[in-house]
């Protein structure tokens, strides 16, 4: 297959040049992207230089006071204060969605870590913590504080082996 180069000589077999769905008067802001549709993507295939992305409706769904009556039960269930907090926060956004598909504009230093971001991969246990609360269990959090980075990660590892001398493994949670 051939490959295309795009203005920043950005090579891709995997991306169209045109965004699907209906046109909008905004498209003239979009000469240069490259697209794909969202949950598709495989963050290896992004390049990792500084840019701008956006993000693009090309098909409609559930109503969105339906889709957000649902979310929020659902997060209540997990009984987390600073979560519901905080994606209600978030969730208002979505009322102002209107006849635009395009609804985000951002930038980033790197534009395949910001698609992880994306993902919900800023905390590897953001999920299963979001699981577990949801099905009713309950979770203590502690702490301990040291004078710097370089004392925490030492920390981290001795308390890591020390576990593992007793366990045989690491905690579950935990990346092996
Ligand atoms: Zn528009």
């Amino acid at each position: 297959m051939k490959k295309n180069v795009n203005n920043d000589g950005l090579y891709s077999i995997v991306y169209r040049r045109e965004p699907l769905g209906k046109k909008c008067r905004c498209d003239v802001l979009l000469d240069g992207f490259l697209w794909r549709e969202l949950v598709e993507i495989d963050p290896s295939e992004l390049p990792r230089n500084p840019g701008v992305y956006v993000i693009r409706v090309f098909e409609y769904g559930d109503p969105i006071d339906e889709l957000i009556r649902g979310f929020k039960s659902f997060i209540s269930k997990t009984r987390w204060i600073e979560l519901s907090r905080y994606v209600e926060s978030r969730l208002k956004r979505l009322y102002r969605i209107g006849e635009c598909p395009l609804i985000y504009i951002g930038s980033a230093n790197s534009i395949r870590s910001r698609y992880l971001d994306l993902a919900g991969k800023r905390h590897t246990i953001f999920f299963p913590v979001l699981i577990l609360l949801y099905g009713g269990w309950k979770l203590d959090y502690g702490f301990k504080t040291t004078q710097n980075k370089d004392e925490a990660e030492m920390l981290e590892e001795e308390l890591k082996n020390k576990y593992k001398s007793i366990h045989g493994t690491l905690p579950a949670l935990v990346e092996k």
